[in-house]
């Protein structure tokens, strides 16, 4: 059976970019057809400047919408990070296969550590290492998809080049995997600065939609976003990425009056039905409140019987550590270790 694994950092309120270019496909397709291990990646979190406190809040608030956005933990395994070993102890096995050349080349590792140094803060070396470990959760598991938004092309990328450098040196050992993405929305722009991504721990609050924002703030910040000169609406990413952006979430979310229930619909015909920013604005905030509001609901649900998180992430972590336990055994006898006499 395909197994799938993919995660997200708790380092900030999810946004409606992890939702629609990533999350979704997890609860719409993936938990449906696959051995699918969804993962409060929180040791990815420690990776720059952070709050103990924030970073716990934050690990069980992303669990909780996890659920609230519709995982079903009888379909598949939801769990923290930092809960299954199996990670931390592969990922040094690959921080020996990989080379400081290939980690340094990472664009958001030029990206987050030139962030870092302009906030004065010393770039940690986990920044750096960040991609290995992201391997090691991957490979942990023989996942042979991992559904994520376009930013994180790069780094699956590197988690093939380290499994296919450690089987061809060291027998077969590892699954390799492959990205997967959604056709629209694999990268939402920020609304104020529609030429950068939105993101959950950078960016004003004005350009980014929070899952559990309300639903006067989502309509305002669509209905403030940055558009583009002149009055066309037209698809097309570099002359006018404000309007793309927003005919991208409005065609993802399935089109005007949809309430993200119909299927996607082509972001360029979509176009050709607005004469103005304002409506197509408009409807874009409409279709987005639409989208959100089930899932705030199921939140506040889920938020108010924290016991019940707890279940299922205690029982994720189970699931996880026996799967991962044999894979990552056998990664430390290939690789030369004497096993535990
Ligand atoms: P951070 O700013 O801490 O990096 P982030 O919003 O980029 O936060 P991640 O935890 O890094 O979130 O990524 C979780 C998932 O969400 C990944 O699959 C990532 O590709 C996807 N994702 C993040 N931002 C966007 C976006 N703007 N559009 C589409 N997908 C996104
Ligand atoms: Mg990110």
């Amino acid at each position: 059976r395909t197994r799938i694994f993919s995660g997200v950092k708790p380092t900030g309120h999810l946004t409606l970019g992890n939702y629609l270019g990533a999350v979704r496909q997890w609860v719409e397709v993936d938990q449906h057809r696959a051995d699918a291990l969804f993962c409060v990646v929180d040791l990815h979190a420690l990776t720059v400047e952070h709050d103990p406190a924030r970073v716990r809040r934050l690990t069980r608030q992303v669990a909780t919408l996890f659920l609230a956005a519709g995982l079903d933990p009888a379909l598949c395994t939801v769990f923290v990070q930092s809960h299954v070993d199996e990670h931390t102890r592969l990922s040094y096995l690959l921080e020996c296969t990989g080379t400081d050349g290939e980690l340094r080349r990472m664009i958001q590792y030029k990206e987050k550590s030139a962030q870092a140094q302009a906030a004065g803060d010393g770039v940690r070396f986990s920044l750096l290492s960040y991609p290995v470990l992201m391997a090691a959760d991957i490979l942990a598991y023989g996942a042979h998809e991992v559904p994520v938004g376009e930013d994180q092309t790069q780094h699956v990328e590197l988690t093939r080049d380290l499994a296919v450098r450690f089987n061809r040196r060291y027998g077969d050992t590892f699954t390799v995997p492959r990205a997967t993405r959604p056709t629209l929305a694999a990268r939402v722009m920020d609304l104020q600065d529609p030429t950068s991504k939105m993101g959950k721990s950078h960016g004003v609050s004005a350009g980014t939609v929070h899952l559990l924002d309300d639903a006067d703030v989502v309509r305002k910040k669509i209905m403030r976003a940055v558009t583009d000169t002149g009055r066309d609406v037209v698809y097309d990413r570099e002359a006018k990425p404000g309007v793309t952006n927003l005919l991208e979430i409005l065609a993802a979310c399935g089109g005007a009056g949809r309430a993200g229930r119909g299927e996607a619909v082509d972001p360029r015909e979509l176009a050709g039905a607005y004469d103005s920013y304002g409506a197509l604005k408009k409807d874009t905030a409409d279709a987005v409140v639409e989208l959100l509001r089930p899932l705030r609901e199921r939140h506040a649900a889920l938020a108010a019987d924290p016991g019940h998180v707890d279940t299922v992430l205690r029982e994720g972590a189970e699931r996880a550590r026996a799967t991962a336990r044999p894979v990552v055994d056998a990664a430390y006898a290939a690789i030369g270790l004497l096993p535990p006499v």
